[in-house]
């Protein structure tokens, strides 16, 4: 008689472990694309970044070709007033006309050092940005091999997961129909958890101490009995 009931309960405990193997498994199926995004951010910090020194590189080109513009408008315009120096007819008109160009050199002057330094800073930029490209090209190579890595154990694990699929199947063929459908509306409200030792007088489910009359009839083995509080099934703890 013992026997008879033993038989099924061990069932259900292996049913149970196949399922929480496989639970886990989809959790960790279903948790692939958020641990991928982050194994994906120092990427995106990189491009981020990456992406700022190309703009800033725009703005100091843009500067530099500005002054360089300047600087030929300001070659011009002296060259210009060179060229008038000839037409001139009196003394004043030639002193006036000396310090106008005298100024526009002194303009030149200002413009060509502004001309170096935009220079300078377009260069350092530019360094810069080529670094980056490195550093997003590393990140690159680092996201790919970490994202392989994740989807083959995934994938690894998915073939075993077949095996216990089938294990599974078998196992509840040979469970009664009425008690796996007791055990499946028990692991859907008890977080997979359908299933528990009684230790000593205490459910593990539950915490709760039982009945001794329960307690001493879960021991004995002979029927499956349900914990009066949690309706979790028992089995006894081995001692
Ligand atoms: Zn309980």
């Amino acid at each position: 008689m013992g026997e008879i009931v033993k038989e099924p309960l061990a069932l259900l405990m292996g049913l149970q472990e196949l399922d929480r193997q496989l639970n886990q498994y989809h959790e960790e199926e279903k948790m692939l694309p958020e641990r991928l995004q982050i194994v994906q951010q120092p990427l995106e910090q990189a491009k981020e970044m990456l992406a700022k020194l190309k703009s800033a590189l725009d703005q100091v080109t843009k500067e530099r070709k500005e002054k360089e513009q300047a600087l030929q408008s300001a070659e011009e315009k002296i060259t210009k007033l060179k060229g008038r120096l000839t037409e001139l007819k009196t003394n004043k008109e030639y002193q006036t006309h000396l310090h106008e160009i005298e100024s526009a050199n002194v303009e030149k002057g200002k413009i060509e050092e502004e001309l170096l330094v935009a220079m300078d800073r377009a260069d350092a930029v530019k360094k810069e940005a080529a670094a980056q490209e490195k550093v997003v090209a590393e990140e690159e190579k680092k996201f790919r091999a970490e994202k392989e890595g994740l989807e083959n154990a995934l994938k690894s694990k998915s073939e075993s997961m077949k095996g216990l699929e089938q294990e599974r199947n078998a196992l509840s063929e040979k469970v009664g129909k009425n008690l796996l459908q007791e055990y499946k509306r028990l692991a859907a409200t008890k977080r997979g958890l359908a299933v528990v030792a009684l230790k000593g007088n205490i459910c593990s489910g539950c915490h709760f101490s039982l009945p001794p009359q329960l307690v001493a009839e879960v021991r004995k083995g002979e029927k499956i009995l349900a914990c009066t509080y949690c309706h979790r099934i028992l089995f006894p703890a081995p001692t």
